[in-house]
């Protein structure tokens, strides 16, 4: 990919493993809305403080097979199943440590700040994709296929990541609303109802993606335009939902989303359509955090590894061939993607 231009096909060499570096075999790499706002949204100067560069490979959700090791590396053999854990840090500091290598505190010496393979390095939308560490690849637990791995490593992660910040305020008695029902909110959706006994009110603007949030374990669906901050008010006993994520993040999402939340409530953002709310003492009830996070922990991962291995989360796939990648980020910005595109070389 490039800044301000579509993905294109084109032929790579297949990497070799250096010492520590491991080369994986991708049974599937996930295609991202983040993806989109890298190729559309991104510019040379105005986005330099991430800090890398194109042209790379896309594809930062990514699980397939162990093809060849480098020197040194131990814990795994030719053909092992695994997932990559996607942010690459620098797998010294505090932060990295405790497997938030998302927030690494050296970036410096981070492999690369804030991204990984798909986002800076060459990701998983190819037949190969070379990893820095073995410390970024969890094992895949037994009956997890890669195809289906893929998608949990950022569109389940991320949710997970979100709803456990927020786990002791979803009590039995509490209300979790979830805007943007695609490929992270429908993992939201499941997440929440098999990590909290909260109940789910899930918002979209398409009636097909809140017939699939009700499949999935949501109560109440609203679509955009429906009378919602009255129905939720009415709903809560006129307080508002404890919890709200928003999985699109504009503006109009985001008024609506802090209009949704009770005091003492969090409100999540975690859609990246760059949206503005204002803050103030006024805006948003009492005692209300208001925040953003990105991505999740190694920890994390294998715990979302864990419930998709017991069947308590499955993404909702739809897989294409590496030719049919440009034209499946085309569908993706038009919307016509139901659950998460899954390339599978
Ligand atoms: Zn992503
Ligand atoms: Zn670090």
């Amino acid at each position: 990919m490039n800044w301000k231009s579509e993905a294109e096909l084109v032929e790579v060499l297949k990497p070799t493993p250096g010492p520590g570096q491991v080369v994986i075999k991708i049974g599937g790499a996930g295609a991202c809305h983040s993806d989109l706002h890298l190729m559309h949204d991104f510019v040379d100067g105005q986005h330099s403080s991430i800090g890398w560069q194109p042209p790379f490979t896309l594809g930062h959700e990514n699980a397939g097979w162990i093809d060849s090791i480098g020197a040194g590396v131990s814990r795994f053999r030719e053909g092992d199943p695994v997932a990559v854990y996607g942010a690459w840090g620098c797998g010294e500091c505090g932060k990295c440590k405790a497997g938030f290598e998302t927030y690494c505190d050296n970036p410096a010496n981070s492999v690369i700040p804030g991204g990984g393979g798909g986002l800076g390095l060459d990701g998983g939308m190819a037949e190969y994709m070379l990893v820095p560490s073995e410390r970024l690849l969890l094992d895949l637990p037994e009956g997890l296929k890669p195809i289906d791995a893929a998608p949990l490593t950022d569109a389940a992660l991320t949710p997970y990541h979100a709803i456990r910040r927020s786990w002791t305020k979803l009590t039995p008695d509490a209300f979790i609303v979830i805007i943007g029902i695609g490929g992270l909110g429908h993992m939201a959706v499941q997440i929440a109802k098999a990590t909290t006994a909260a109940t789910i009110i899930a918002i979209d603007s398409k009636t097909e993606a809140l017939e699939l949030a009700t499949s999935l374990g949501a109560k109440y669906t609203f679509k955009v335009g429906d009378e919602i901050q009255s129905k939720v008010k009415d709903l809560t006993g006129g307080h508002g939902a404890e919890v709200v994520l928003d999985f699109v993040g504009s503006e109009q999402t985001m008024a609506l989303g802090a209009s949704l939340c009770r005091v003492l409530g969090d409100f999540t953002i975690v859609g990246i359509a760059g949206g503005v709310l204002p803050f103030s003492f006024f805006s948003i009830p009492y005692e209300t955090s208001l925040q953003t996070t990105y991505w999740g922990s190694r920890v994390e991962l294998a715990e979302v590894l864990d419930l998709a291995a017991h069947h308590l989360i499955t993404p909702k796939i739809s897989k294409f061939n590496l030719e049919d990648a440009p034209q499946v980020y085309l569908d993706l910005a038009a919307g016509k993607i139901e659950g998460r595109a899954v390339i599978v070389p």
